[in-house]
C-alpha cells in the first residue's frame, strides 16, 4: 500500500516577531555563549530564524534572577499566583492560533496535534491555578498525646527544568505551572530544536503578571554543561526533567552531588495489548490516537503492538488502511495528518529500527522507508510478525511506525508487555471488564489506558516506573513535586 504525500508552498511565517534572546530578570537579553543558534523548519530541513546561545555565566544570571525573585513571589499570597497563571491560560487560549503554528514550524507536527497541545499545555495552567490554593497541611495529635503534629507544604526553592522538543508547550506548562503555583521560581532550558515556544510562553507569563525573575528562559548549543552549572550552584533546589532516560540517568548522578529533588519524566516502551473479546473498532480509534498522535513522537505512543493470535491479521490490515489514508505533508499545512520527524537523526533511527526488524523476519504492510524529499519525512508503516529480538521491540521508535506482534494468552500478554526496562504507559483493548482491570494491574507502567488510546489529563498523575521516571506531574501530585514537607512539633 502507498502512502499519500503533498508538497505544499510553506505559508509566510513572520519569524522577525519572534523573540530568540535569552528571558532572565524580565529582561531579554544576547547570550554569550557563541554564535546564535539554528532553529530548523523540519518540513523543508531549512533555518527559519535564531535564538542565542547561553554561556554558563548566562545560565547562572539565571540562577540569580530565580534567586532574587524566591523571597518575594513565595511570600505572594496564594490567591495572586493564582490569578497569575488563570490569565496565563486564558493568553494562551487566546493565542492558540499563533503558538500551534510556531510549535507546527519549530516541531514540525501536524497543525491539529499543535493546536491540541496548545489547549492542553494550557489546561496546566488553569489546573494548577486550582491547585495555588489548594495546598493544605495536616494538623495531628502525636500518639503519646504530648504534642501536635503540624504538617506543612512549602516551596522547594529556584527549580531547574529541561524540557524535550516533542511537546514544546506542554511539557514546560506542566512544570512551570506547579512550580508558580508551589511559589518556587525556575530556569527553563528548552530543547535546541524548540525554543521559540518556550520564549513565547515566558511573554505571555510576564504579561499575565509573573513578576521579573519568577520564569527565566535559557536556550544553549551545550545543554551538558550549561545545566550541570546550574545543578551545582547551591541556590538551586530541584529539577524536573523530561527527556531521554539516556540524558535522565545524567542528571540523576549530576544532581546526587548537591542531593537534588529530581522529577524524571523519561522515556516509553508501551504495548498496547488487543484481547480478541475487544471492541476491535475502538480498539482501531485508541491505537490511531496511541499511535499516531504527534507522528508518533511522544512518550505516550504505542511502541508494541500485542494482539490475540486470532484477530491480528485482520487488525493489522484495518490498522494499515486507516494509517495509509492520513496525509504526509508540512505539519502547518491544514490537509497534513502526518507532519515530518522533528530531525534527520529521527529519520535514520526510525528507519534502522525498521530495518532490523524485516532483516529479522517481520513483514511490511505499509510504508516502510523515508521518504524522497526535502525535510525530514517518514511515511505512516505498518510491520507484522515483528520477532522478539528485533530492536523495535525494547527501543523507542518515535515516529509513525506500528511494529506487530501476537499472544495467545492472557499471561503471555502480560510477560510480554512487561519485558521492557521502561514502564511509563500500556494500553488494554478488551471486553472484558475484569479482565481489563486484572491485566492492568498486573501491568508494570506507571499509566494505563484501558479501552482508551488517549490518557494525558492535567488533573491526572502522568508518570511512569522502572526506567520511565521517578515522580509524577499533573494532579495534586504536580504540585508536591515543588514543595518541601516542613514537620512541626507544636505544644500549646
Ligand atoms: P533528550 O535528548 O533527553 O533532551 C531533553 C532535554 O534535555 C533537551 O532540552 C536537551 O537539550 C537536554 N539535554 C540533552 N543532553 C543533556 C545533558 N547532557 N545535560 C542536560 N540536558 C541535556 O530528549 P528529546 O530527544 O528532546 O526528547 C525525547 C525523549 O523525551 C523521549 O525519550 C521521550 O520518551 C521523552 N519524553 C518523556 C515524556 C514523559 O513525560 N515521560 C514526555 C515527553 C518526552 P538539547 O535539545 O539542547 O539537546
Amino acid at each position: 500500500m502507498t502512502v499519500e504525500t503533498k508538497q505544499t508552498a510553506r505559508p509566510s511565517f513572520d519569524a522577525a516577531s519572534l523573540r530568540g534572546d535569552l528571558w532572565i530578570g524580565g529582561a531579554w537579553r544576547p547570550g554569550r555563549g557563541g554564535d546564535p543558534i539554528d532553529v530548523v523548519d523540519p518540513s523543508t530541513g531549512e533555518a527559519f530564524a535564531a535564538v542565542a546561545d547561553a554561556s554558563e555565566a548566562d545560565a547562572l544570571d539565571a540562577v540569580t534572577a530565580a534567586h532574587d525573585a524566591l523571597p518575594a513571589w513565595s511570600a505572594t499570597a496564594p490567591r495572586k499566583r493564582s490569578e497569575i497563571l488563570r490569565r496565563a491560560f486564558e493568553l494562551m487560549i487566546e493565542r492558540r492560533d499563533h503558538l500551534a503554528e510556531l510549535i507546527s514550524f519549530e516541531n514540525g507536527k501536524a497543525l491539529p496535534d499543535a493546536i491540541g497541545e496548545v489547549t492542553y499545555a494550557a489546561e496546566f495552567f488553569r489546573w494548577f491555578s486550582e491547585e495555588a490554593v489548594r495546598l493544605n497541611g495536616e494538623l495531628g495529635v502525636a500518639p503519646g498525646g504530648a504534642n501536635r503534629i503540624l504538617v506543612q507544604h512549602q516551596p522547594i526553592g529556584v527549580s531547574v527544568l529541561v524540557t524535550p522538543w516533542n511537546f514544546p508547550a506542554a511539557m514546560a506548562t506542566r512544570k512551570i505551572g506547579p512550580a508558580l503555583a508551589a511559589g518556587c521560581t525556575c530556569v527553563l532550558k528548552p530543547a535546541t530544536e524548540t525554543p521559540f515556544t518556550a520564549y513565547a510562553l515566558a511573554e505571555i507569563l510576564a504579561e499575565a503578571g509573573a513578576p521579573a525573575g519568577t520564569v527565566n528562559v535559557i536556550t544553549t548549543s551545550k545543554a551538558g554543561p550549561t545545566v550541570s552549572a546550574m545543578l551545582h550552584d547551591p541556590r538551586v533546589r530541584k529539577l524536573s526533567f523530561t527527556g531521554s532516560t539516556e540524558v535522565g540517568r545524567r542528571l540523576l548522578k549530576e544532581a546526587a552531588d548537591q542531593v537534588l529533588s529530581c522529577s524524571m519524566e523519561l522515556g516509553g516502551n508501551a504495548p498496547f495489548l488487543v484481547f480478541d473479546d475487544a471492541d476491535i473498532d475502538a480498539a482501531l480509534d485508541g491505537a490511531m490516537i496511541a499511535k499516531m498522535r504527534n507522528g508518533g513522537e511522544a512518550c505516550t505512543a504505542a511502541n508494541r503492538f500485542l494482539i490475540q493470535s486470532g484477530i491480528a491479521e485482520d487488525f493489522a490490515r484495518r490498522l494499515a488502511e486507516r494509517m495509509g489514508a492520513l496525509t504526509v505533508g508540512p505539519g502547518y499545512d491544514p490537509e497534513t495528518k502526518c507532519g515530518p520527524m522533528v530531525n534527520a537523526a529521527a529519520i535514520e533511527k526510525i528507519d534502522s529500527l525498521v530495518e532490523d526488524a524485516v532483516r529479522r523476519g517481520a513483514r511490511v504492510r505499509l510504508g516502510g522507508k523515508p521518504l524522497d524529499r526535502p525535510g525530514y519525512y517518514f511515511p505512516p508503516t505498518v510491520i507484522e510478525g515483528v520477532p522478539g529480538d528485533a530492536e523495535i521491540r525494547r527501543e523507542e521508535i518515535f515516529g509513525p511506525v506500528a511494529a506487530i506482534a501476537t499472544f495467545e494468552s492472557e499471561d503471555e500478554a502480560i510477560a510480554l508487555a512487561n519485558d521492557t526496562e521502561f514502564g511509563l504507559i500500556a494500553y488494554v483493548y478488551t471486553g472484558d471488564l475484569s479482565r481489563g482491570l486484572r491485566v492492568s494491574e498486573r501491568l508494570e507502567a506507571g499509566m494505563v489506558g484501558l479501552n482508551r488510546g488517549l490518557v494525558s489529563d492535567p488533573a491526572a498523575p502522568f508518570g511512569g516506573v522502572k526506567q520511565s521516571g521517578l515522580g509524577r506531574e499533573g494532579a495534586h501530585h504536580g504540585i508536591l513535586e515543588f514543595c518541601e514537607t516542613k514537620y512541626i512539633a507544636a505544644s500549646w
